[in-house]
């Protein structure tokens, strides 16, 4: 009776051709993403050229402002220069220190990273789940009973010595952080929250905002994002004590006075700039069309890899509602071995598809840094594809 079972071959070809099947036609070379520039964009960019108001701040900075902090459902809304830079700042605000400890998931673009070490601190990395993509709280919760102990007002990492300040969930291609439990275990350890929301503008978590489940939340308005001020990003919060700190430290710590120039800081000259607000002013107009485009894609991307074998769409968790920023594949564990030849013929066919992000435990300049054992990044690092996904695919395309 005993049948060898055997081992199904990966199929590129059916792949390849359900991907190309979403896809429009016309197209020989199909970004990883592409903005759309539909709306007022060249109306208000020229309405602030003619100003000559072009730097911080004018009046597109406040207006964009106020748009943002209407999307993330916050109170507040400070337009910085980056979403780097809006993360390093929005760290700074939550009290992280040199020495510190920030934990952060290891799949991440490395710029949450990067934020933590600006302030002297490090990354302590943290691994996904299945669902989200993003930190695991279950898992989460059991590490920190296992090697944290509270010392006072601090938590301190018995294995490093280090206090552990604060805990930044990103919502990986825009799927939401399962946050409730997240927020249960950062309550427990009395750790500040600050989602990391660069990628999910838009997205809802059990019907509320991304961006507006913790103190502060960073965006980013990079070229590759859902909408775009060229470069940008925001800090929002509820919080209007740190959001008038925001401000203050990203205009370079300056007192107000109408001519002389006293900083009670070491501040930074990371607000955004009046041109990239009026671009971002036109671009944020158009967020409720690119994201009905994102998820029309994304179904698209759906159905066609229903019929692979093999492989499978990331949907968005079952509690949220993700923007779909970048769309993704995912191969069968057993299939891993086939991701090279997957992304070498896709590139091949004029599809832009690349890998996750190297995780950050395995970049040298992060190797050293605590963290917990990582099997499901690893493996979805392994496993996963992301696939085209401009919102301007969703009108030109076919399936
Ligand atoms: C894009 C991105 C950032 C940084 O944004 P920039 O505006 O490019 O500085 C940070 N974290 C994640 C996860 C991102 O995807």
């Amino acid at each position: 009776m005993a049948q060898a079972k055997r081992q199904f071959q990966f199929d590129l070809d059916v792949t390849v051709a359900a991907l190309r099947s979403v896809l429009p036609e016309t197209c020989e070379r199909v970004p990883l993403h592409q903005p759309v520039f539909a709306g007022k964009e060249w109306d208000y960019v020229k309405e602030c050229l003619d100003s000559t108001v072009v730097s911080s701040i004018g009046s597109f900075v406040g207006r964009f402002e106020r748009q943002m902090a209407e999307l993330a459902g916050t109170r507040h809304a400070v337009a910085i220069v980056n979403g780097t830079a809006a993360l390093h700042v929005a760290l700074l605000l939550a009290g992280v220190r040199p020495g510190d400890e920030v934990l952060a998931p290891t799949l991440t673009f490395v710029a949450t990273a990067n934020a933590i070490s600006y302030c002297g601190a490090v990354p302590h990395f943290i691994d996904s789940s299945l669902v989200t993509l993003g930190i695991d709280p279950d898992r989460l919760r059991d590490y920190l009973r296992d090697i944290a102990e509270r010392r006072g007002d601090e938590v301190i990492n018995r294995r490093t010595g280090r206090v552990i300040r604060a805990l930044v969930p990103m919502h990986t291609f825009g799927h939401p952080v399962d946050m409730e439990p997240v927020l249960d275990v950062a309550a427990e350890w009395g750790l500040f929250v600050i989602e990391d929301a660069t990628e999910s503008l838009g997205s809802r978590y059990k019907g509320k905002p991304t961006g507006g489940w913790s103190r502060l939340a960073a965006f980013s308005f990079n070229g590759n994002k859902i909408v775009t001020t060229g470069g940008g990003g925001a800090i929002t919060t509820d919080d209007e004590a740190l959001a008038e700190k925001a401000k203050h430290l990203t205009t370079t710590a300056k007192l107000p006075h109408p001519w002389a120039f006293v900083h009670d800081a070491v501040g930074f000259n990371y607000r955004m700039p009046n041109l990239n607000a009026a671009l971002g002013c036109a671009q944020l107009e158009q967020i409720h069309g690119f994201l009905a485009s994102k998820r029309k894609l994304a179904e698209r991307y759906r159905r066609a890899l229903a019929g692979v074998p093999g492989a499978s769409f990331v949907a968005e968790p079952p509690f949220a509602r993700s923007n779909y920023w970048l769309n993704a594949l995912l191969l069968d564990e057993q299939h891993a071995d086939a991701r090279e030849q997957l992304l070498e013929r896709c590139n091949a066919a004029g599809l832009c598809c690349r890998p996750a992000w190297t995780l950050m435990h395995h970049l040298p300049i992060y190797r050293n840094c605590p963290r917990m054992e990582l099997p499901v990044a690893e493996s979805v690092a392994r496993r996963l594809i992301n696939l085209p996904s401009g919102a301007g695919l969703a009108e030109a395309g076919g399936g």
